[in-house]
């Protein structure tokens, strides 16, 4: 069973993808799908010895291309549609215990250019509005593949968040004729809760955080798409990011667990005044060995709650990302 179906008490759609629970679920290493095919053992995903970054389709994709007819049929209450789109891996490191803060800023950067094409080239699917690349990293966010990787999704429609976000930019615009990131960057830059400072991009706690050691990068120019971020920006793009991840692992003491999303332009062409490229990085982690969980105010009143100020929160990370080596 493969289908979405429209929730029209929250005006939101839900995909059902029943065929992942068989999906591979946290194989040995020995196993592990996305590890190179060795010589004289069986194929892996990746028929080769060596690489750098491979993208191929998910397996278990929760969106296809050539989704089954759905289960049910729509209702004018309950709309149901095959779950058209695409799910993609990219796997960024051949080498199984790396994460994405040691693999170098030179394989950072190549991520953002594979990332970059294949944001392109999804988006040229008319029967896609919307094109996430993002990392799930470690097992407190429930990463069934430890083989560092991310993945790519695009969907028919401007998934909620972004949506709102893209509404809320676009009531912005309309009160003050700016991008609402565009203010937020020259509010931020060099402040309290500046995190990194590249030439090209921004990284800071911003002072809304949901979780208590989220940091997002945002451009400094009104960029509305990756594919249209310029060499030298992307090159920045990648240093910061890399200083960023390698500051969490300084700070935490460990290998962070974190979700990375980046939000763009929807790639149908529209909002490109008040949609503004940033990365967001919302680690679980509340230091001490805590984890922060989605509990009954984020999960029913969407109201999150972080114990830690983000100028405290920033000030910490910030001295952790400048003392942070961060391989090239
Ligand atoms: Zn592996
Ligand atoms: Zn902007």
């Amino acid at each position: 069973m493969s289908e979405r179906r429209y929730d029209p008490t929250h005006d939101e759609w839900v995909t059902f993808a029943t065929h992942r629970q068989d999906r591979t679920y946290k194989p040995s290493a020995a196993a592990c799908p996305l590890c190179p095919t060795r010589p004289g053992h069986a194929s892996t995903e990746v028929p080769r010895e060596h690489f750098d970054v491979v993208v191929f389709d998910n397996r278990f994709p929760s969106l296809s291309t050539r989704p089954p007819a759905p289960d049910i049929a729509g209702t004018d209450l309950v709309p149901v549609e095959p779950a058209y789109g695409h799910c993609e891996v990219v796997v960024f490191t051949d080498d199984h215990d790396a994460t994405l803060a040691d693999v170098g800023v030179v394989r950072v950067q190549l991520l953002l250019e594979t990332w970059a094409r294949r944001v392109a080239d999804l988006g040229a699917d008319p029967g896609v509005r919307y094109v996430l690349p993002f990392e799930n990293k470690g097992e407190a966010v429930g990463v069934t593949l430890h083989h560092p990787h991310g993945q790519i999704y695009a969907y028919p429609d401007v998934p909620p968040r972004p949506a709102r976000e893209l509404a809320a930019g676009r009531r912005h615009h309309d009160r003050t004729g700016r991008c609402v990131f565009c203010d937020v960057v020259a509010a931020e830059a060099g402040g309290p809760r500046e995190v990194v400072a590249g030439e090209h991009v921004v990284a800071g706690v911003p002072p809304w955080a949901r979780f208590p050691y989220e940091v997002d990068i945002w451009t400094r120019e009104h960029v509305p798409s990756l594919p249209e971020l310029p060499a030298e920006a992307r090159a920045d793009l990648a240093r910061v990011l890399a200083r960023v991840l390698a500051g969490y692992d300084a700070f935490f003491g460990l290998r962070t667990s974190y979700l990375l999303g980046l939000h763009a332009a929807p790639t149908d062409g529209g909002d490109r005044d008040v949609a503004h490229l940033h990365l967001e990085i919302c680690p679980p982690h509340r230091g001490g060995g805590k984890l922060k969980y989605l509990a009954g105010s984020e999960t029913f009143a969407g109201a999150f709650l972080t114990d830690v100020a983000p100028e405290v929160a920033a000030e910490r990370l910030r001295e952790a990302c400048a003392r942070a080596e961060v391989p090239v």
